[in-house]
């Protein structure tokens, strides 16, 4: 998946977000009412999406690494640990947020 210059969810304008690490690009919705979707990619890797983080709440991230294909959600919250659960990777469809927040809290609920 190349890095859209529109949201997948809502085909809002993805702006350019702070990235903390050099030579990646990353974007964000610019609508984050609904929903809070970051797309990172790495510099000169042909704008290949390599991770796709939504977040769940105010603590909670899921995040796909699609080139290890690893799944992993996280929780942060002061001063609780940083925790990292892992989910059964599959690929996020895009095209439909609620069905896919859908398949996540199912997955969640077997944590
Ligand atoms: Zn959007």
């Amino acid at each position: 998946m190349k890095m859209p210059l529109e949201c997948p969810f809502c085909s809002g304008p993805m702006i350019n977000d702070f990235a903390h690490v050099t030579g990646v690009q990353q974007k964000r919705c610019d609508k984050q009412i609904t929903h809070n979707v970051q797309l990172i990619a790495r510099k000169g890797d042909n704008d290949t999406v390599n991770i796709i983080r939504i977040r769940l709440g105010p603590y909670r991230t899921i995040e796909w690494n699609l080139g290890n294909q690893i799944c992993a959600v996280t929780y942060v919250k002061y001063p609780v640990k940083k925790t990292v659960d892992l989910l059964p990777f599959f690929m996020p469809d895009l095209t439909d947020y609620n069905s896919l927040m859908e398949k996540v809290n199912t997955y969640l609920l077997f944590l």
